[in-house]
């Protein structure tokens, strides 16, 4: 008989009652340290003060009044990530992959209203992961994702990932864009080299093709800086983020150059959530927090513990780890044995961490995870791979 929950996940036996900052902490008193914090979502910990805060004075108020009106909310945290990025313009959303449909129907819009409507197809990446709507899975590809789904949405050409030459052949006079994840999340923390993304920008500018980032998973600080296309010192034109701008709250958005937004005018696209006064309200929150140079200065500062620290696990269970990669509070240890035994093990110590493809068990905490904590996480993981090859 199917069970009442649509059985499209694999779940661990156990559930969570309540969270403080990195622990989940289950009906039992039992406390898992939480090092994927709900996959990149729960950026500043579990029932973090500051966003229970925003949230329960807006929903003491007003939850939803639909974008026929004006959202002050949505207004201010629009201003917010504005202020603090490329952009000039925002569309909010309720996941990545509403993100997705936008920035793809944005870029083929924009050639559209500029009279070349054959500008249409748009070039992504082996290992990509864009969210699983029709869009969303064309768009990357992969069969695991896309079999048995199609038709599919036509229109994307499918290339390695970081293959510049094959990006340079691949670019003709029907690109409308390219569309890339800085550190691929799903496909198992790899990171594109700043000199790639730096060639993906300049192959753009010369032949007028949009380049569209995917900074889902790997951006709102996550790198130790507000977006990790900074790193590179370049600006995409359109960008999707989610994930880590809610904090747990569905939010994502669409943020984009006032050029690469020209095409969408009043009545182009929608929602009926997206940008609702709850979602805003913690999201502007967030950005307040994060945005900060000091708080990211401190998300540096723990990644290069935690990093340091996991160089020793690796280095202390050779047979269970292969190395480790990704940059800042987005790390990828790739695995000898299964990752998913890695990730059991992990559970039966009571730490939580998130799998990928790649054989790479992911390590997201959240940004304002502890020194302390640190240490435990590490101390924890230790004590896991032990099991898996006792010495
Ligand atoms: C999670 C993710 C998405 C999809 O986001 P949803 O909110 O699950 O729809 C898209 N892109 C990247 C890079 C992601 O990590």
């Amino acid at each position: 008989m199917i069970p009442s929950v649509l059985p499209t996940y694999n779940r661990a036996p156990f559930a969570f009652e309540r969270g403080e900052g990195s622990w989940l902490i289950t009906a039992d008193g039992t406390r898992y340290l939480d090092l994927g914090a709900g996959i990149g979502v729960t950026a500043l910990g579990h029932a973090n003060p500051e966003l229970v805060k925003a949230l329960t004075a807006q929903a003491e108020k007003l939850w939803h009044t639909s974008n026929l009106y004006q959202i002050p909310n949505q207004q201010r945290l629009a201003d917010l990530l504005v202020e603090h990025t490329f952009a000039d313009t925002a569309f909010f959303t309720n996941s990545g992959t509403e993100a997705a449909e936008l920035a793809i129907k944005m870029a083929r819009k924009y050639w559209y209203e500029k009279g070349q409507p054959e500008r249409v197809e748009i070039i992504t990446f082996e290992g990509a992961f864009h969210g699983r709507s029709s869009a969303a899975i064309a768009a990357a590809g992969s069969e695991k994702m896309t079999k048995g789904f199609g038709p599919l949405l036509p229109g994307f050409v499918h290339l390695p990932f970081g293959d510049h030459e094959a990006v340079q052949k691949a670019v003709t006079d029907k690109t409308a864009a390219v569309l890339i994840e800085p550190i691929q999340g799903e496909g198992g923390i790899r990171p594109l080299p700043d000199a790639c993304l730096k060639g993906l920008r300049d192959l753009c500018d010369s032949t007028g093709t949009l380049l569209i980032l995917d900074e889902v998973q790997c951006g709102m600080g996550r790198t130790g800086r507000l977006f990790a296309h900074e790193w590179a010192g370049i600006t995409p034109d359109i960008m999707m983020i989610a994930k880590g701008i809610g904090g747990g709250f569905p939010l994502g958005a669409v943020l984009a150059t006032e050029e690469a937004a020209s095409g969408m005018t009043a009545g182009t696209h929608g929602s009926t959530y997206g940008g609702n006064p709850l979602g805003c309200a913690v999201g502007a929150r967030v950005m307040e927090i994060v945005a900060d140079q000091a708080f990211l200065a401190e998300v540096s500062r723990k990644a290069a513990l935690l990093r340091q620290r996991l160089e020793g696990l690796v280095a202390a269970h050779p047979d269970v780890f292969e190395g480790i990669r990704g940059q800042g509070l987005m790390l990828g240890l790739k695995c000898r044995l299964p990752n998913t035994d890695v990730v059991k093990a992990g559970y039966a110590e009571h730490i939580l961490t998130v799998g990928a493809a790649d054989n790479v068990v992911r390590v997201l905490p959240a940004l304002n995870i502890t020194e302390d904590e640190i240490a435990e996480a590490v101390a924890r993981l230790d004590r896991a791979a032990t099991t898996l090859v006792p010495a």
